[in-house]
């Protein structure tokens, strides 16, 4: 429990005295508010705010605008003081942390809001920023600096999608996401929320704004999302995180504001403040920003939210005033995260307005702009959490969804002799690193609490886990976290190194930017083997490594890639040839700190770059196994088999290929073709060529894998576009061949 002031005291004495007079039952749900206009979905949102607004007492208004924490708020608190909004803070989950635990615990505050006399709905916000990251067993996608790498639009717009199922799933319904920071210095803690460097990342990528929300707020598994963080956030002095944002304001204008302005032009429901200032002026006091740039320039009708007890700092002193409440709401912030000193801040509020420091037009625009979510969200309607979506949280259709954006994230920045892609067969592959086979650390902070932490609490795949799956029996994986006992008997070792879990400003590195010690003792353990050494940096940012490279045969940047860590492996062993790009300027030295694409400085690697292993020299060769023909071959020297698997999302699939040529000769190049039904369309294709003609479908070798000798396999993989049902194809021939399928 903090101290409160007098002042304070005072104030919450002031509510009580009112709701008593108010005289509220709790027990029984009033049934005053049905029937009246404002309850008629059949009328138009704005005459239904007009119409509850003109019923609203000044303690109804002021709930609306007030956002608690869950831990420091009851049921009955929402009744009494008719809180609008509550939250859950990084990792404030309930006591059962699934699915159900949480829409229980969601229905219980709904059931406090229905029990007031007008019967408005409470909203509840989470910081679904990676998936539905603070709900156990939820799929982690990737952080967003690796979405960025992906340079998909669409494919974001996919996971905000799949990611609005799973928060709907656990009955929730507002995100504060997405992050459209542009982190101009990597020495941030937040770098990895920035979907990169340069604000046409972040203005391509509000896409997820459309998947969170769906086409219109009120669709099937809608929520809420929220631009963060407004404005400037990104670009602080010596990237300290809620620091001073020192630039002009062509500056701020140019980098900044074109991802909010693409948000809004999106429909984004609600925008959250930055913590940080503006040439010492703090955002949450600053009117011109708020209401005259956001609210005014860019015509954002939404709600604007504070951050965590943001507006306590706008005096620079320890704790929280009536003066700092007049400040922020004057500047346009219409509902506040207190999240604790929620009595005080309603004291402070009212007081506030009856003392007219704060205009009732303020008041109601907040409101209406509060409510006009609450009803465009159909929560009028539907105020209860919808457990229909509970069986999506995890799902497997989520997990593929993620796999395969962990696989466009990855970035290959190293690839001397070209040693990857790994042959999945043949000798032993020895695996280490602090990161190899720690689902936490891959996940980084905001993963299960909010500073995330090392370990093996996430469920899905490490990269170890991945490793191992992608070889199946072709090949004997040694694993040792430290690197001990590596020697020249292995065929390559993989360094699964890099950072472990931080958030917001314990993530800032001010000073050295480089690999850790123990980091340092593994990967020299392994170059003493005298074998090729495979780095995988598992970071929120790029790290200092310009010193150790010459030591390191390959470098792939994973970032944060969350849950699926096989996403990793299948761009490790070729499966799927890696498409990333740098959405951030790589240093040579930490001390290069800020820099950034167009400002003169050398890049150790530049913005923009990513190696790939098509139309590169052949890699080491692949020594394939002898397959156990499970069926005779249909024709005389010729013979294949295919293996085809699928995973489907709304409305497309990933498609997985094995083909084994089974036949006595070899064949070069090999194609594979096959009919699709009609809605079947291939967008993109991996570790193979592939082209569509209407239905006609043919898969041909890479300039790296063109040839297909008796006994060996080639697996590729493509995504397409599907019907309602997705067939098979019926059958496949191979270099004109009919092929068994499996
Ligand atoms: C962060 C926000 C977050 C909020 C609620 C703040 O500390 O800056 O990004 O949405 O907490 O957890
Ligand atoms: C909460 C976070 C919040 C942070 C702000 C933490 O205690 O869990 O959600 O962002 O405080 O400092």
């Amino acid at each position: 429990m903090r101290t409160r002031p007098l002042a304070a005291c005072g104030a919450v004495t002031a509510v009580l005295a009112g709701v008593a007079i108010a005289g509220v039952t709790l027990a029984t749900p009033p049934a005053a508010a049905a029937g009246l206009p404002y309850q008629d979905p059949a009328r138009p949102v704005a005459e239904r705010v007009t119409d509850l607004l003109g019923r609203m007492t000044l303690d109804e208004k002021i709930g609306q605008m007030t956002q608690a924490e869950r831990a420091s708020a009851t049921a009955a608190d929402v009744t009494t003081y008719r809180l609008g909004s509550l939250l859950s803070g990084g990792g404030s989950a309930p006591a059962q942390n699934n699915p159900a635990g949480w829409a229980d615990m969601y229905d219980g505050f709904q059931r406090g809001a229905m029990a007031t006399p007008l019967q408005i709905p409470m909203m509840y916000g989470i910081d679904a920023v990676h998936g539905d990251n603070n709900v156990l067993g939820s799929t982690i996608f990737p952080h967003n600096i690796g979405l960025g790498a992906t340079r998909d639009p669409a494919l974001v717009q996919q996971i905000g999608r799949a990611t609005a199922e799973e928060v709907t799933g656990a009955g929730l319904d507002w995100t504060f996401a997405p992050c459209l920071c542009v982190a101009r210095n990597d020495r941030w803690g937040r770098t990895y929320e920035s979907f990169g460097e340069k604000p046409e990342i972040a203005s391509a990528m509000t896409t997820i704004v459309t998947g969170f929300q769906g086409a219109t707020l009120g669709g099937p598994a809608s929520v809420l999302a929220t631009a963060k963080h407004y404005i400037g956030d990104g670009g602080t002095t010596n990237g300290t995180d809620q620091g001073n944002t020192q630039v002009s304001e062509a500056e701020l204008r140019a980098v900044h504001l074109p991802p909010f302005r693409a948000a809004v032009e999106r429909g984004v429901g609600s925008v959250m403040i930055s913590y940080s200032s503006w040439n010492g002026v703090k955002s949450h006091g600053n009117k011109y920003l708020i209401t005259d740039v956001l609210k005014g320039e860019l015509g954002f009708t939404g709600l604007v939210v504070s951050d965590w007890a943001a507006i306590d700092q706008l005096d620079g002193q320890q704790g929280f005033t009536q003066a700092e409440v007049v400040q922020s709401i004057n500047a346009g912030l219409d509902m506040i995260m207190v999240p604790n000193d929620w009595k005080t801040f309603i004291g402070y509020l009212r007081a506030a307005v009856q003392a007219g420091q704060i205009p009732m037009s303020r008041i109601d625009d907040a409101n209406r702009r509060i409510l006009t979510k609450k009803f465009e969200l159909g929560l009028f309607e539907h105020p209860y959490a919808d457990r229909s979506y509970a069986a999506t949280v995890g799902s497997a259709a989520h997990r593929s969804l993620a796999r395969q954006a962990v696989r466009q994230s990855q970035v290959l920045l190293k690839n001397a002799g070209n040693v990857l892609p790994l042959a999945k067969s043949g000798g032993k592959l020895f695996v280490a690193g602090k990161s190899a086979d720690d689902i936490d650390n891959q996940s980084g902070g905001w993963t299960l609490t909010w500073q995330g932490a090392s370990g093996n609490t996430v469920p899905g795949t490490t990269i170890l886990q991945g490793i191992r799956a992608a070889v199946g029996s072709g090949t004997t994986v040694t694993y040792q976290r430290d690197g001990m006992g590596v020697d020249g008997s292995y065929r390559a070792a993989i360094a699964v190194v890099g950072e472990t879990p931080y958030a917001e400003g314990q993530g800032d590195r001010p000073g050295s930017m480089s690999l850790d010690s123990t980091d340092l003792a593994t990967l020299s353990r392994l170059r003493a083997a005298g074998v090729p050494v495979i780095v995988v940096l598992v970071s929120g940012r790029p790290l200092d490594v310009a010193a150790e490279l010459p030591n390191w045969n390959a470098l792939l940047a994973a970032w944060l890639p969350g849950s699926e860590g096989a996403g990793v492996a299948d761009v490790l062993f070729g499966d799927y040839a890696p498409t990333g790009t740098l959405p951030v300027t790589w240093m040579q030295s930490a001390s290069q700190e800020p820099i950034n694409d167009g400002d003169g400085k050398t890049a150790l690697f530049p913005y923009g770059y990513g190696l790939t292993y098509s139309g590169g020299p052949t890699p080491t060769p692949t020594p394939t196994p002898t397959p156990t023909p499970t069926s005779p071959s249909p024709s005389g020297s010729g013979g294949c088999r295919v293996a085809w698997t699928t995973n489907d999302w709304g409305t497309g699939f990933t498609g997985n290929v094995a083909v084994t040529n089974t036949g006595a000769t070899i064949l070069n190049p090999w194609s594979l073709q096959w009919t699709f039904t009609a809605g079947q369309t291939v967008t993109q294709g991996w570790s193979a060529r592939i082209t569509q003609t209407g239905v006609t479908v043919v898969a041909t070798g890479e300039s790296w894998s063109p040839s297909l000798a008796p006994g060996a396999s080639v697996t590729f993989g493509f995504n397409a576009t599907r019907g309602a049902s997705n067939p098979r194809p019926s059958s496949f021939t191979l270099n004109g061949t009919p092929c068994a399928v499996s």
